[in-house]
């Protein structure tokens, strides 16, 4: 009896390191609504300039 019952499963593809969640709210991105600049990936313009002004805020701590 050579019953191939047992087929191959699918193997979980390797997950490669890929951002999956906004930046600036931290969500999680779907594919549909995804927003690329800069490297980065946001839900949509206005999350991008949330993490921009954010990353702003924080260089401009020592400034008088
Ligand atoms: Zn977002």
């Amino acid at each position: 009896m050579a019953a191939e019952a047992v087929k191959a499963q699918e193997e979980a593809k390797p997950k490669a390191e890929k951002q999956t969640n906004c930046l600036a709210c931290n969500k999680p991105i779907k594919k549909l609504k995804l927003y690329y600049r800069n490297g980065k990936f946001y839900c949509n313009k206005k999350c991008w300039r949330t993490f921009m002004d954010k990353s702003k805020a924080q260089g401009k701590e020592e400034q008088k």
